[in-house]
């Protein structure tokens, strides 16, 4: 069997940029795969196009070593960029391995773990009543994990954290008090935060309010969330842009944060998943994370019967 054709297409569905890759093979066999990179797509569609010159003719079976010929071949690897579109082809290159030997690519990837799949949903409506009405809704819905959104967050206009951080605060403390204390309840405030500002936000609520803060700072120094660390207790979960397996070493070596959002779309495929994962169990806690809600969606169910944590999914969706 050889690759053909490596197929970009960049499209626009619901609220965010997609951008799926189609594999074809000379057998009629072809892979979907998907960057990560929304928003992008075009930067990506260009590394795509580099990849193809040298990709087409060759064994889709061989993706350990094409993956490291697209990661290592030229000077400059890795980035952003490179690694959502090797994680584009990576992703359909399993995909075809699947379909060709007639199984899951979780049978590809060490077999399953898991028969069921805990997610959590996001909720969308600002801090105050109707937040709490969506939550409740999910909760009668059968929803026990759910992330809710900071005050602010829709705002076109620049985001000033201190307008914004008490009030999300209070509006958390009600939803816990609303919602009970078996629910899992978490906030992702998009990194928008200082540590100063998230330090104060976290110390405005209760111990017990949150299970989870999702990227409350920028995640370029680790010495930040340390120093964030010694000023809350509530876990964190961090990694959702995070551009390949490297970059959560600090992390982990650290102990700095609870929950991996690691998206496959992003680190450079599932390719990257195995040797991760035996050399730093880093699957205890991992939350997938779907920065897209289609083949990323389908993506992630592959990933997620091995994983013993939960996956994440949208209300808007
Ligand atoms: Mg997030």
């Amino acid at each position: 069997m050889k690759i053909t054709a490596i197929k970009s297409y960049a499209v626009k569905v619901g609220i965010r940029n997609q951008l799926l890759v189609k594999v074809e093979t000379d057998e009629g066999i072809f892979g979907w795969g998907e960057s990560g990179l929304s928003g992008r797509e075009k930067a990506v569609v260009g590394a795509l196009e580099h990849y193809a010159e040298f990709l087409r003719g060759r064994d889709p079976f061989r993706i350990g070593a094409l993956w490291q010929e697209m990661y290592r071949s030229q000077y400059f690897e890795g980035g952003r960029v490179l690694q959502a579109a090797i994680s584009a082809i990576d992703i359909a290159l399993y995909d075809i391995k699947g379909k060709a030997l007639g199984v899951p690519v979780y049978e590809l990837l060490g077999g399953k773990q898991r028969d069921r799949i805990p997610t959590f949903a996001t909720t969308f409506a600002e801090p105050g009543p109707a937040m709490i009405e969506q939550a409740q809704m999910l909760l009668e819905h059968g929803w026990t994990a759910m992330r809710l959104s900071p005050s602010g967050h829709e705002n076109k206009d620049v985001y000033e954290p201190r307008e914004h951080i008490a009030t999300t605060a209070k509006w958390c403390v009600k939803a816990r008090e609303t919602l009970g204390e078996d629910v899992v309840l978490g906030i992702d405030y998009h990194h928008r935060l200082s540590v100063a500002e998230a330090a104060s936000f976290c110390q405005k609520m209760p111990s017990g309010t949150l299970d989870f803060l999702e990227e409350p700072i920028r995640d370029e120094a680790p010495s930040s969330y340390e120093a964030l660390r010694r000023l809350t207790g509530i876990p964190f979960a961090i990694g959702e842009e995070f551009a390949s397996k490297w970059q959560f070493q600090p992390y982990i070596e650290r102990d700095i944060h609870q929950y991996n959002r690691l998206d496959v779309c992003n680190v450079g495929g599932l390719g990257s998943r195995p040797a991760q994962a035996r050399r730093k169990r880093i699957w205890d806690s991992t939350i997938p994370t779907s920065s897209q809600f289609s083949r990323g969606w389908s993506e992630r169910i592959t990933l997620f019967p091995m994983l013993p944590a939960w996956g994440s999914r949208s209300m808007r969706n």
